[in-house]
């Protein structure tokens, strides 16, 4: 991926923003219209990462790890870190070595709870990784060998045990590959008392949970694994699966996600001095990126786009997500028809295909431009560079994203929603 940090204002300001007296800062309309690309283009937004940072940083009542698999751009990693965020779980050993790489400061925590014990070895003692999860004996096996020295074995490992926990209030389950069962844990919990420093529990509700019920919930599976294996427990990591506004989900504000921990958290009967953690991806990154999209032809109903299933949109392919999206024709009557359309991707396979419904104005045409929203997290960070296409030029915006729209938090935004009609249509 190149990365372009362009100033907007420098580069095309005057050009893009002089027929539109409305916009508030540059955006995907100026972009299109400055560069008519033919190649799709990742736009960034800094700040709303940053603003998700600081939303964490400063509510989440504990440690918020950002799980680096959602997306991970340097450029992001760096964003976050500069707007406090130090922990970071990572799942590989490739994560392991890009984060110590740019944030040699961060404290990682490796989370991913099948590792090889190669990945747990490096870790531990090239990069100075101390936390680390299980799920089953021979894994806490690994990692007890893993990180001994000359026989000794290690005194200041921090040890997740991961749960096993329902994922009903979750979109995205992450409930049947990982996690220990409910009447397996306590053994496993004593096991992992005798060789850890600190002890933990984890556990992940499953992405985009639409309701606080979820933690609430899977605290009280928690409850009842330290009560069956009556130990003392220093961490308690509840995870990602913090949602994001798509069309169609609206989940309540993340105020009352932490609300709901909280008062979980301090009922549950572990010591005074325990720590809360969290792993949000999705939360902190959705609004990050979108994509510039070009309709290259219409079949009826179907737009052929030039990004797709092996791009950015492998969920939008995949699982059926509906990311949001705009029409960048500044040309379209307001009032014009909305209607659902389906994408096709640019490469020469019917799997690339997004379903939607998306809803965009009934005019649209080959030569079009598109925005597609909330691609920041598991968007940009799936790209394959499969047929040929994958390079993708990055420009930084300064304009809200898309979220704001369903939101309606930025009065500035009736104008641009009104150029589409996709406020009103949704
Ligand atoms: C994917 C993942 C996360 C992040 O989940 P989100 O739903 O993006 O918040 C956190 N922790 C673990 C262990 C994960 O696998």
């Amino acid at each position: 991926m190149v990365f372009a940090f362009l100033s907007l204002t420098d580069y095309w300001g005057s050009l893009a923003l002089h027929n539109h007296p409305d916009a508030f800062a540059v955006d995907a309309l100026a972009v299109a219209r400055a560069l008519s690309p033919d190649e799709p283009i990742t736009l960034l937004r800094p700040h709303a990462a940053r603003r998700a940072a600081r939303f964490f940083v400063e509510k989440f009542p504990g440690k918020s790890l950002y799980a680096v698999k959602a997306n991970p751009s340097p450029a992001l990693l760096e964003t976050l870190w500069d707007a406090g965020i130090t922990h970071y779980d990572v799942a590989s050993l490739g994560e392991v070595r890009l984060v110590h790489k740019f944030l040699p400061q961060a404290k990682l925590c490796f989370m991913h709870p099948v590792k090889s014990e190669r990945a747990i070895a490096q870790a531990y003692h090239n990069h100075g990784v101390r936390a680390f999860s299980l799920d089953n004996q021979e894994e806490l096996d690994k990692i007890v060998r893993a990180t001994a020295s000359d026989g000794v074995r290690a005194g200041d490992l921090e040890l997740c045990v991961r749960l096993r926990v329902p994922c009903e209030h979750a979109k995205l389950s992450l409930a049947s590959k990982f996690g220990a069962a409910p009447d397996e844990i306590a053994e496993l919990l004593t096991a992992t008392r005798q060789v850890a420093d600190s002890l933990g529990i984890a556990f992940h509700v499953g992405s985009q949970a639409m309701s606080p019920q979820a933690y609430t919930d899977a605290m009280e599976l928690v409850r009842a694994a330290i009560v069956a294996a009556s130990v003392t427990v220093d961490i308690i990591d509840v995870g990602g699966g913090f949602p994001s506004v798509y069309p169609g989900m609206e989940p309540p504000a993340l105020e009352a996600y932490f609300e709901a921990i909280h008062r979980a958290f301090e009922s549950l009967p572990i010591s005074y001095s325990a720590e809360l953690w969290c792993e949000p991806g999705r939360a902190l990154c959705a609004e990050y990126a979108s994509l510039l999209v070009k309709v290259e032809k219409r079949r009826g109903d179907e737009l052929y786009i030039n990004d797709g299933a092996y791009g950015a949109l492998f969920d939008a392919a995949h699982v059926g997500w509906r990311f949001p999206v705009i029409a960048l024709n500044p040309e379209t009557n307001i009032n014009m028809q909305m209607s659902a359309f389906s994408f096709y991707g640019p490469t020469c396979d019917d799997m690339d295909h997004m379903a939607g419904p998306f809803i965009l104005p009934d005019d649209m045409a080959a030569g079009d431009y598109i925005e597609i929203g909330m691609l920041g997290a598991y968007g940009c960070a799936m790209r394959t560079e499969f047929n040929g296409f994958g390079d993708v030029d990055t420009i930084i915006v300064e304009d809200e994203p898309m979220a704001s729209l369903y939101r309606n938090v930025a009065a500035n935004y009736a104008g641009r929603a009104a150029r589409s009609g996709e406020a009103a249509s949704q």
